[in-house]
């Protein structure tokens, strides 16, 4: 029994549900933060936790973060979130299992990738539930990996908070991992510079091939650039870092960037532009919202290009009512969902 009401994560969320199979070797949790607004739509996260607390932790502000993030995209989807802490050696299998148990919960949750993850493992699930996304379909319609469409959205974003075009500017992107690295490509087609970091020696070698300079993991948000991309996991910016930060804007991927509400304002005061996570990093989501509804990639498109013209806005309601970026986004999240819960 996990005691998920009393965790300190906990935001009023619908439900969180234990998955896995002790023989098969996996183990997780599901998180359901809201279906206000429809199904609860995330990503499956597959990654080594400390401990198991730490792994629902996780689930529960990425579950809570997917419900913001859909609300502010005008996506007909709630928020949810898959983490998979343990995964067996029969990684198909898994996914199977994991599909049967996504199926149980009757539409609550619509399963896709995200870190960890990768189309292969969405195409096990679908073999036990139709309730995934993140799968290639033919003749125009929405579908498979959603993360070109999210590097689009950052990259877009990135573009007009630099007042429309990135040549010759420089960008530190830190994780050149599926997003961080379709990033970097979109970026230096159109003649920005780059410093990038990854852990992964393989992703960050792909990214060097692209002229890209490398910096340390320990310093590339300190790296003297126009922007500072986040695009590896969350907490990046914290009271240790905002200090050092070497760019006058924050516009990345990576979920849960701000580690505490007071990071948010520790920006601010810094001077610093920070772009919300959840209002740059919809383009995956809309992606598999659209699939999962049968929407065309056309629309996909639409949506997507839709992103950078509200982060302006959203970046201009919190200059004119003195509220940090995420404030302004948070409080128009919540007026929607204010809304949905009255009809
Ligand atoms: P990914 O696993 O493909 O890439 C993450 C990269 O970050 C990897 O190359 C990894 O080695 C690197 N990394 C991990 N820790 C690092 C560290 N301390 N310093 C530098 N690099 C580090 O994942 P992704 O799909 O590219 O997602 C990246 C981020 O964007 C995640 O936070 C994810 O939740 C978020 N996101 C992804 C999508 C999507 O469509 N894939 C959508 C929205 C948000």
């Amino acid at each position: 029994m996990i005691n998920w009401k009393e965790h300190p994560s906990f935001d009023g969320h619908e439900d969180v549900v234990a998955v896995g199979d002790e023989a098969l070797g996996f183990a997780g949790f599901v998180a359901i933060h809201s279906t206000a607004l429809g199904p609860s739509g995330g990503g499956c996260r597959i990654w080594s936790y400390a401990n198991v607390d730490e792994a629902l932790t996780d689930a529960l502000r990425l579950s809570r973060g997917m419900t913001y993030k859909n609300a502010m995209a005008e996506l007909p989807m709630g928020g949810g979130k898959t983490v998979l802490y343990k995964m067996g050696a029969d990684r198909n299998a898994c996914f199977e299992k994991f599909g049967a148990q996504v199926q149980a919960l009757g539409g609550r949750y619509v399963a896709a990738e995200d870190v960890g993850a990768t189309v292969a493992d969405m195409r096990a699930i679908a073999r036990r539930t139709s309730y995934v996304a993140g799968i290639p379909k033919d003749g125009g319609q929405a579908g498979g990996d959603p993360s070109p469409w999210t590097a689009l959205g950052v990259h877009l974003s990135i573009k007009a908070l630099l007042g429309g075009s990135v040549q010759g500017r420089t960008i530190a992107v830190q994780g050149t991992g599926a997003v961080g690295f379709g990033l970097c490509k979109l970026l230096v087609e159109e003649g920005a510079k780059l410093i990038v970091a990854d852990v992964n020696a393989k992703n960050l070698d792909r990214a060097k091939a692209l002229g890209a300079e490398v910096a340390s993991v320990e310093r590339i948000h300190a790296a003297a650039a126009d922007v500072f991309s986040p695009c590896a996991l969350g907490a990046g910016l914290n009271a240790q870092t905002i200090p050092e930060l070497g760019a006058p804007i924050i516009c990345g991927a990576a979920n849960n960037q701000l580690a505490t509400e007071d990071d948010g304002a520790r920006l601010v005061a810094r001077g610093v532009t920070y772009a919300p996570d959840y209002v740059v990093n919809a383009g995956g989501i809309i992606s598999v919202s659209a699939e999962y509804i049968g929407e065309s990639e056309a629309a996909v498109d639409a949506r997507v290009r839709a992103i950078a013209p509200r982060l302006m806005r959203v970046l201009e309601t919190a200059r004119a009512e003195a509220l940090t970026p995420h404030q302004a986004a948070d409080r128009i999240v919540k007026a929607r969902l204010a809304a949905a819960r009255k009809t």
